[in-house]
């Protein structure tokens, strides 16, 4: 089968590999339909910092069709349509037995610790693979990883309590945060970013309103500090914002490089809340309901489709900063005699 696999840092290659593995009693095999290009692939591709085994198959945010199911497993069959949770868990350390799969000691990720979803075919554990309505669109259903990191961010600031939100960043999880909120609350949107295009989609998608953070910052325009989530991981954007802003939550979701110098004194006395926002906990099903709810909302996001022939190229692409769009898609298979036939 087709596969792109990561060798090694800035080393993406696009291959002929053996099937993907029958899979064992409690596992299901995934015919993929669509495979999402994250930020976090781009930064262990530019920075290896999360390869743990080499070569592996890229890719985590994963639509498709059941294939083959394990003997033991329940609930799927041949032909469902299904997403892909990510996290990749041991079930028996301390945050495991909490239910806090998301913070599990051990914790990898489809696509590093197992081959991931960059191939016509991925083998999972089945408690991996969430069952979609039959008629949910697959090319949306590769949306619901990012979206249930988006879902998480915003349960982590503030449960939708904050009259308005910031976000800073309208690359992918910025625009979900942004969608999913314009649909779950009518709080006001604040949105920014370096790219122009990015940001008109996103205001056009949410009826977000676009802020430099300079103005922010000061205040100007009127606007009263309400909750912050910052996607771009960027030290520079979070230390300007520590040290200003006042009565606040700041959200982190972006992976970045560097560290802050941090007075804590300053974040006593102005009750700055900074909470990391790590993947994602039990959002998943939420967000494959609000795919199969309004999937018109979110193609404007995922309208840049590439095939895995051409992602080591569109790697670069991102890379250099020229990405299409907001969410690059990768488009791997088709509707064959796989998918159950449905009624009209
Ligand atoms: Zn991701
Ligand atoms: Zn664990």
């Amino acid at each position: 089968m087709r596969a792109v696999r990561l060798y090694d840092r800035e080393d993406l290659r696009t291959e002929i590999i053996d099937m993907a593995k029958e899979p064992e009693a409690d596992e299901v095999r995934i015919k993929v339909a669509f495979a999402g290009i994250c930020g976090s692939d781009i930064h262990n591709y530019k920075t290896g910092q999360w390869i743990s085994r080499k070569p592996s198959t890229a890719g985590h945010e994963i639509s498709g069709w059941v294939d083959e199911v394990g003997s033991s497993v329940s609930g799927l069959t041949k032909g469902d349509t299904v997403a892909v949770d990510s996290r990749y868990y041991c079930g028996r350390c301390a945050a495991c037995m909490d239910k806090h799969h998301h913070l599990c000691e051990d914790l990898g990720f489809v696509g590093e610790a197992i081959d991931g979803g960059f191939a016509e075919y991925v083998t999972v554990p089945a408690h991996l693979a969430l069952k979609c309505e039959p008629r949910m669109p697959l090319d949306v259903a590769a949306l619901a990883e990012p979206l249930a990191v988006a879902l998480h961010a915003l349960n982590r600031v503030d449960n939708g309590k904050a009259e308005t939100l910031y976000i800073i960043g309208c690359g992918p999880i910025g625009a979900l945060i942004a969608l999913a909120s314009s649909i779950l609350s009518d709080r006001k949107l604040l949105v920014n970013d370096l790219d122009h295009s990015r940001i008109s989609l996103v205001c056009q998608a949410t009826g977000a309103i676009d802020l430099p953070l300079n103005d922010y910052i000061e205040g100007r325009g009127g606007e009263r500090p309400g909750h912050i989530i910052d996607t771009t991981g960027n030290v520079a954007v979070i230390g300007s914002l520590l040290k200003r802003v006042r009565g606040v939550t700041l959200g982190l979701v972006g992976i970045g490089s560097g560290s802050i110098d941090v007075d804590p004194v300053q974040l006593v006395e102005r009750e700055v809340s900074v909470v990391g926002c790590h993947a994602f906990a039990d959002e998943l099903p939420k967000a494959i309901e609000l795919l199969q709810t309004c999937p018109d909302r979110f193609r404007p996001l995922i309208e840049h489709r590439i095939s895995l022939e051409n992602t080591p190229s569109e790697y670069d692409r991102i890379c250099k900063g020229d990405a299409v769009g907001i969410k690059t898609l990768i488009e791997i298979g088709k509707l064959t005699s796989c998918q159950k036939v449905l009624p009209n």
